[in-house]
């Protein structure tokens, strides 16, 4: 068994590092906020006061932090920051969601300091991460995906290599994109037909009897059906990716249908919706009445 420091014990990370702990892992975990640390610590964990504390004397880094400012601070902070402390041969693996630019950015200061690097985003929201089938997109180099396959094991149901850095947090967005514009699309159309006097609950019976609709497409709209948005996939991260996606285009045109449902997602924030899972975005086109 290895030794693990888990930095973000936020609903995604806490998971993980539950599942670290049960797999037998020595684990030392850190959280902004202390309190999400405590479960953890009766859990059997270490809980450090700090990025740089928690790494010392570590086989294994991950990071499971909101976006690229959280990111940017735990990996780097002039006074605590993890990879300023971390041993020579340390492997360090960033599982959240972030920006190409940045992965680029970490990785080539991971290289700079001869540190073994990984970029491995996870498909798979709070139930996958729980019952450990999340599955990860792999980036960096063959050898460093090998050393971290079996850790990555005891949080998921499979490893994926696909590729260099920042490749892998494209692909990541791309899968993300894709989602999103299915869901948002399906939310129109689930209204429109409600509206026109038709049943919703036969819409999405036609659509999810054909080839066009993903499994993941047909699981929300089941949940729009219902009025069901507990936060797994909060649209608030949803509006985050869809923003980050739109960045590797460089914020052209190139992107209308991306640029499109990042607004529609950033206007179910600013209406308070960003707790909600991703399924209620159904809410913004609900007519009074219907
Ligand atoms: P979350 O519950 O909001 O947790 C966010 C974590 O980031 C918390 O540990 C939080 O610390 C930390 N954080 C935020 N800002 C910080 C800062 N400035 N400095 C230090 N720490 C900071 O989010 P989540 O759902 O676990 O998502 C985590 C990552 O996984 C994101 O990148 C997300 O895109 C990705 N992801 C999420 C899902 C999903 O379904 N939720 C699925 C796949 C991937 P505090 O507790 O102190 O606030």
């Amino acid at each position: 068994m290895a030794k693990i420091a888990f930095l973000g014990l936020g609903a995604m990370g806490s998971r993980m590092a539950r599942s670290l702990l049960a797999a037998g892992h020595e684990l030392t975990v850190w959280n902004r906020d202390p309190q999400k640390a405590e479960a953890l610590r009766d859990a059997g964990a270490d809980v450090a006061l700090t990025p740089r504390d928690a790494v010392a004397d570590r086989d294994f880094v991950f990071c499971m932090l909101r976006d690229d400012i959280a990111s940017r601070q735990v990996w780097l902070d002039a006074e605590d920051g993890a990879l300023g402390g971390l041993p020579e041969g340390t492997v360090a693996v960033e599982c959240s969601t972030l920006s190409v630019d940045w992965v680029e950015e970490l990785a080539e200061l991971c290289r700079r300091r001869n540190t073994i690097f990984l970029d491995a985003p996870v498909v798979g929201s709070r139930p996958q991460a729980e019952a450990r089938q999340l599955i990860f997109l792999a980036g960096g180099a063959v050898e460093a995906v090998s050393r971290a396959e079996a850790v990555l094991l005891h949080m998921g149901a499979s490893v994926h290599h696909a590729g260099p850095n920042g490749a892998v947090a494209a692909a990541k967005l791309a899968v993300n994109t894709l989602f999103g514009i299915q869901v948002a699309v399906l939310a129109e159309l689930i209204e429109a037909v409600r509206y026109r006097g038709f049943d919703p609950a036969h819409l999405v019976e036609l659509i999810s009897a054909t080839p066009v609709c993903s499994p993941a497409a047909k699981a929300a709209a089941g949940a729009m059906l219902l009025d069901a948005f507990p936060p797994l996939f909060p649209i608030q991260i949803v509006e985050k990716d869809l923003g980050y996606a739109l960045s590797i285009a460089g914020l052209g045109e190139s992107t209308p249908l991306a640029s499109a449902a990042r607004n529609v997602f950033a206007r179910a924030v600013n209406e308070g919706h960003g707790t909600d899972n991703i399924t209620g975005i159904v809410q913004l086109y609900r007519q009074p009445g219907f």
